[in-house]
């Protein structure tokens, strides 16, 4: 252990870390059979997706491409087009036995013009893989209870999970927690914390007038949006760590010889809970209407989507990082550290998602994979993390992670009084999140 200039405490590997051997959790061995056993046809799932690149809540290739995968395993009851959306769909094995609800989120989406580079078909294999190496522990020990895949579209900005939470479709099916992963280039973490996010149109209406002639018969729309822009950058100084506001000009008037009767821009305020981007938002509204009351325009905010933050669960995390750690042969600092603060550290993300408002709504897992980056070593939202998500590696590591998230659920399913910490972690954590900034 040695302490940095920064005062935090690095714990080197050698301690943190339990070696694979002394640690290998119980149903390690017939969880790993059970994907390897299947992981020809995931790779075939998983390519077909990756190479066929669909918008928010239009990925009928990759709605289709897994309910049929779904529906050919044993035992699988699948929805198609679930809950009113086309692309959304639900995949549920049933014991038959009443027990906990453990289910997984399934992303599909891609980017515009640079395809999977959020890597979300290998979020997708992680999910189904996770999935269904549970129900298949479940049958061959016996356990009770219920998995349940869903299918969530939309991530990149459409708020797919969202919907499926306001439609109803986590409580229809009685889910006790959710698990779900990220890629990434970093490292291998358990504990993810992304930051809450709201996205808004700002739109001023002035009025023209000749710029030259007759200035004093406008109303400037442009210099209201420009003075708002500059009371944000003012108000910059005065933000928190974790706050973030950002935005662009995308309407900035006609003509110079025209005072700018219309003027408009999309902005983005993050923080790291969703209480203190309450707190941000409100101050950031200020600035805008500071621009309105400097020139006369009218203002006119029109929200366009909104996550909340990622709660981390350290029950889950723990029992992630023991399955994971173990199925690792591969170097210390991809292992991921019993130190869950640490580990927490390392988890933090600037980046929002709606697995955020999932995690508000139940406990919920995200941890974030490490794959090997593309030639220029570009993390996700770059084309060089398209080509890097694609590589058959990747593919490995995605099933090392579905590995780790059925060992998650499974124990869940056979750890006395694990669930409950669960429950009650997330309890402490989400009433923690509102009170940190209070
Ligand atoms: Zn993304
Ligand atoms: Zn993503």
């Amino acid at each position: 252990m040695r302490v940095d200039a920064d005062d935090f405490v690095v714990v080197s590997h050698e301690d943190a870390a339990p070696s694979p051997l002394e640690s290998a959790p119980r149903y390690l061995s017939e969880i790993d059979d059970a994907i390897e056993h299947m992981s020809e046809r995931l790779w075939t799932v998983n390519k077909k997706i990756h190479d066929n690149p669909e918008l928010g809540y239009e990925e009928f290739i990759a709605h289709e491409t897994l309910t049929t995968f779904m529906r050919s395993v044993d035992g699988w009851k699948v929805t198609p087009s679930a809950y009113g959306l086309k692309t959304a769909w639900v995949a549920v094995w049933d014991s038959g036995t009443k027990g906990p609800v453990v289910s997984f989120n399934c992303e599909m989406d891609a980017l515009e013009e640079i395809g999977h580079a959020c890597g979300h078909n290998l979020i997708a294999t992680a999910s189904v893989s996770g999935a269904i190496a549970t129900a298949e522990i479940m049958k061959s020990n016996r356990l009770a209870g219920k998995v349940v895949l869903f299918g969530t579209p939309a991530e990149e900005g459409g708020g797919g999970k969202i919907k499926l939470l306001q439609a109803g479709a986590y409580k229809d099916h009685k889910v006790d927690l959710n698990l779900i992963s990220h890629p990434g280039i970093k490292r291998n973490h358990a504990l993810t914390r992304t930051s809450a996010y709201t996205a808004f149109r700002v739109e001023y209406f002035g009025r023209e007038a000749h710029a030259a002639a007759s200035p004093w018969l406008g109303i400037n729309a442009l210099d209201a949006l420009v003075t708002a822009y500059n009371a944000i950058s003012v108000l910059r100084q005065q933000t928190m760590p974790g706050d973030i506001i950002q935005g662009n000009i995308s309407d900035g008037g006609s003509r110079p010889n025209i005072i700018h009767a219309y003027a408009a821009g999309n902005f983005v305020v993050r923080a790291d809970t969703q209480a203190r981007l309450d707190e941000l938002v409100v101050k950031v509204r200020n600035c805008f209407e500071a621009g309105a009351t400097a020139t006369g325009a009218k203002l006119k905010i029109t929200p366009s989507m909104a996550y909340a933050d990622h709660v981390p669960n350290r029950p889950l995390g723990a029992s992630y990082a023991r399955y994971f750690n173990a199925l690792s042969s591969s170097s210390p600092s991809q292992m991921i550290p019993a130190d869950q603060d640490l580990d927490e550290m390392l988890g933090r993300s600037g980046a929002s998602t709606d697995q955020g408002d999932v995690s508000y709504a139940m406990p919920s897992l995200s941890p974030g994979f490490a794959i090997v980056p593309g030639p220029q070593g570009n993390g996700p939202h770059s084309p060089d993390f398209t080509q890097a998500s694609g590589t058959r590696d990747a593919f490995e590591k995605a099933l090392r992670v579905g590995k780790a998230l059925a060992g998650t659920a499974v124990d869940v399913l056979t750890v006395d009084g694990l669930l409950d910490q669960v429950k009650q972690a997330w309890k402490e954590s989400t009433k923690k999140g509102s009170q940190a900034v209070a």
